[in-house]
């Protein structure tokens, strides 16, 4: 279990406190699917469609980086 969680609705890491995915965490849902990127990719898409509601004031294209960006 990760300890990187997001913290809804604001989206910050539990741990770091940082914007989520942190850096930690993008490290661990890489591993945990390395062998089926797609998956990640749907649950990435999934989280971003989220946060778009939960962060209505986010800019869409900062928001669109910030979880999809970072994955290969
Ligand atoms: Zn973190």
């Amino acid at each position: 279990m990760t300890k990187h969680g997001p913290i809804l609705p604001l989206w910050l890491c539990e741990t770091c406190h940082r914007p989520w995915p942190c850096v930690p965490r993008r490290d661990e849902l890489l591993g945990e699917h390395a062998d089926t990127p797609l998956s990640l990719a749907l649950y990435m898409g999934a989280c971003l469609v989220s946060a778009r509601t939960d962060m209505s004031w986010a800019p869409p294209e900062a928001l669109r980086h910030r979880f999809l960006g970072w994955m290969p």
